[in-house]
């Protein structure tokens, strides 16, 4: 009898609680194989499409349901009706009313590479003229609606739901900003009923902030972005959908009744020519559509925009290819869950599944003990990812991961690696192990042994005893950090060395090494040794800014050591600064003001500071020191106070931290995201795209690295007319007098 067994690609093993396919037991027959994929996929199907949480990434889902689709095809004696291979979606969920799609609306075929979209592209070749044109679309990941306007006005919307059903969710659509009531009538004669499809979103920025309020709030965070637009669009009260930001975008024309009258050509003709009819009557169509003839310029864009998927703040899963003339599409038809003329090219996964080894704590040199999780490593969008930070205590609570679970691991593009949740089997899988026992924080420090004290209302954990050495490492791997003292060469591990052979107490011994000091400690060479007490040489000259931010101070960052410096100028005067004179400095505020006052006034930071000082550590601000640039004197001028400056690509001389940092410090915005009021954007190399055009678009002025050193020092844009009031806007958004 054949054997034949899922298994996801890229898993990174099967392991004993959780294998991604239910283990049915040798003795299973194929048929009984088959029935615990198809339970398992409905579970999973339900978790997703229902719940909007979840169970399984899509990765492994994607592989189970390839897997369903192939034993099927393979074995047609076995094949039901209703199997999830077969179908679109889940049917309806109660809670909602059913609209039934009188055109249905179906799934896509996916294709992983782009050898499988060539060989798409030569399976329907030979139905095809020569270079037939297609149209490449980006693939939002969100949640797909259908809208229908009758005379133009806009009456239901409805979710997919199994492609023939979907649920009514037109007061929640009603309440997106960028849905009109009614179509544009410069469109040209509107058909007396039209239906347009598209795909609801969270953008980005959103769905941080709303995870960040679900984490506060002690609610489950979402998964990813488009968990986050179902469970906000999927609401029964349309008032709750109206505080999330959700976003559409239309790439298909539906349901069309003209009630006897010719039909617009636009939508009789061509995909291309129906989506630009679209967008005339004012609904939103993605700006990034582009019509290509040949294979290669469709592979060029699918590689494009895997490179920029994160220029954009919407989440996409990968492109759309279709072929673009209509008649072409009616030749090539359908199968039952997917048309033939049209294929979606899928980006690689960002979540993958790996196991939970163990969480463990760190402490930070504050002494804030904070969970992280150890993981099996796992390749994720690019990079091997072995451990992830669970932040705190509650948060372990709320996203329910326990050491042994197999776990979510989530990376978007260059942001830090998040352990979404647990994998949960279908209960009652056969095979499936109870699920290990919950984690409790522990109560004592694992590097001093000391309490861990959570004070109440908090949501932190510290240790508490000011001796501890894995505070003390962290302390002094910070003061040689590059934002802090920049002491190339060394890093935490030789810190801890250092610390652990009982040659580092404090910053202060760092100017008190000798050659000796090293002769018993691993991994110093004489020439390293030597290189690094040249760099311990050299920080004695760092500016003042600098050293604030090495010593550490509870809230104060780089922005405020730096306004403080150049406030006072010289560490004395920062040290004898009553609090109100320091909160009075642009950017410190009182909170940071208590924190360096309580610093200074501790016996054993003044200690060090007296030995830092006799070892011949710079302690005062130059004049003129930016990174470089020439600054006016202190305190910073706040030349863009109220206004909002938006920074993309790399600039010669500043990091992007850096960049904002200076905005921020002289009372600027820098959000990531282009809007109507964004008073400049700043354009360095490799910027994104998406945000040049959306400025352009705005008519939101564009700087480069030049008219950014401008802008940094005036507030004025170059080649502006001078004298608008800082804190007014540049000048009036789009649509308003
Ligand atoms: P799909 O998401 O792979 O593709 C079809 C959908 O793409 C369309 O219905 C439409 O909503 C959307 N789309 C976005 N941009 C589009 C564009 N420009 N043109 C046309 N369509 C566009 O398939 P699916 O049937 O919606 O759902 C399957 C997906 O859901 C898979 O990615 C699967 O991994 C995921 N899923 C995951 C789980 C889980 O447990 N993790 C469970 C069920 C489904």
């Amino acid at each position: 009898m054949t054997k034949d067994r899922a298994a996801p690609p890229g898993s990174a093993g099967p392991v004993d609680n959780a294998g991604p396919v239910g283990s049915p037991g040798d003795d299973a027959t194929l048929a009984e194989q088959v029935q615990t994929l198809r339970d398992r996929i409905a579970y999973y199907n339900d978790r997703y499409y229902r719940l909007d949480a979840p169970a399984v990434p899509d990765a492994e889902y994607d592989a189970l349901a390839a897997e369903l689709r192939r034993l099927e095809a393979a074995h047609p004696e076995l094949a039901v009706a209703g199997s999830p291979a077969q179908s679109v979606g889940a049917p309806p969920a109660p809670l909602f009313a059913p609209v039934v799609h009188r055109v249905p609306m179906m799934s896509l075929d996916n294709v992983f590479s782009a050898e499988e979209l060539r060989s798409w592209a030569d399976r329907i070749a030979r139905h095809l003229p020569r270079d037939a044109p297609f149209v490449c679309e980006l693939k939002i990941d969100g949640l797909a609606v259908s809208l229908t306007y009758r005379d133009g006005r806009f009456v239901t919307a409805a979710t997919r739901g199994d492609g023939r059903q979907g649920e009514d969710v037109t007061a929640n659509v009603a309440t997106l900003a960028c849905v009109p009531e009614q179509l544009d009538p410069r469109a040209g004669p509107l058909p007396r009923l039209v239906e347009v499809r598209g795909e609801v979103y969270l953008p980005v920025s959103a769905f941080d902030a709303l995870n960040a309020r679900q984490l506060e709030a002690g609610a489950k965070p979402f998964a990813n972005p488009r968990n986050a637009a179902a469970g906000s669009l999927r609401q029964k009260d349309p008032a709750v959908t109206a505080t999330r930001p959700l976003a559409l975008w239309v790439y298909q024309v539906g349901e069309v009744d003209t009630g006897g009258g010719p039909l617009p050509e636009a939508l009789a003709s061509s995909h291309a020519a129906s989506l630009a009819w679209v967008a005339s009557t004012g609904l939103p169509v993605n700006p990034e559509l582009r019509r290509v003839t040949g294979l290669d310029a469709v592979v060029e864009f699918c590689r494009h925009w895997e490179a920029h998927r994160h220029d954009l703040d919407y989440d996409i899963d990968g492109v759309v290819v279709k072929v673009d003339d209509f008649s072409l599409q009616r030749l090539l038809g359908a199968t039952a869950r997917a048309p033939r003329w049209a294929i979606a090219y899928k980006f690689p996964p960002e979540e993958r599944s790996t196991l939970l080894l163990d969480i463990e704590v760190s402490i930070g040199r504050t002494g804030k003990a904070t969970p992280f999780a150890v993981l099996e490593p796992v390749v994720v969008a690019g990079s091997t990812v072995s451990m992830a930070t669970l932040h705190n205590e509650d948060q372990v609570r709320v996203k329910d991961v326990r050491p042994g679970d197999r776990v979510i691991v989530r990376k978007a593009g260059d942001v830090i690696p998040e352990v979404v949740g647990p994998v949960l089997d279908p209960p009652g899988t056969p095979g499936a192990r109870r699920r290990p026992r919950p984690w409790h924080f522990p109560a004592t420090c694992p590097s001093c042994g000391g309490p861990l004290v959570r004070l109440e209302g908090e949501s932190d954990t510290f240790c508490t005893n000011l001796d501890c050495p894995a505070q003390r490492v962290q302390r002094i791997a910070h003061f040689a950090s590059r934002q802090a003292m920049d002491i190339e060469g060394l890093g935490e591990l030789r810190v801890r060395a250092l610390v652990e052979h009982g040659r580092l107490v404090d910053v202060a011994d760092l100017y008190a090494f000798t050659p000796e000091d090293f002769t018993d400690v691993d991994g110093f060479a004489e020439v390293s040794v030597r290189n690094l007490l040249a760099a311990i040489d050299a920080s004695r000259h760092r500016p003042l800014h600098r050293l604030l931010v090495g010593l550490g101070i509870r809230h104060l960052g780089e922005v405020g050591s730096l306004a403080l410096a150049r406030a006072f100028r010289s560490l004395d005067a920062v040290a004898d600064a009553p609090r109100e004179a320091l909160a009075a400095v642009e950017g410190v505020g009182p909170v940071i003001a208590a924190s360096v006052v309580a610093w200074f006034s501790s016996p054993v930071n003044r200690d060090v500071v007296g030995r830092l000082v006799a070892a011949g550590v710079n302690l005062d601000e130059p004049a003129s020191d930016a990174g470089g640039a020439t600054e006016p004197a202190s305190p910073v001028p706040q030349v863009l106070a109220g206004r909002s400056v938006v920074v993309t690509g790399t600039l010669p001389d500043l990091t992007r931290q850096e960049a904002e940092a200076a905005i921020v410090a002289r009372g600027g915005k820098s959000p990531g995201s282009v809007s109507a009021r964004t008073y400049a954007l700043v354009v360095g190399e490799d910027a994104g795209a998406t945000k040049v055009r959306r400025a352009e678009e705005l008519g939101v002025p564009v700087v480069d690295a030049a008219g950014f050193a401008v802008l940094l020092r005036t507030g004025e844009l170059p080649g502006a007319q001078p004298g608008s009031q800082p804190g007014s806007p540049g000048r009036p958004p789009p649509g308003r007098p």
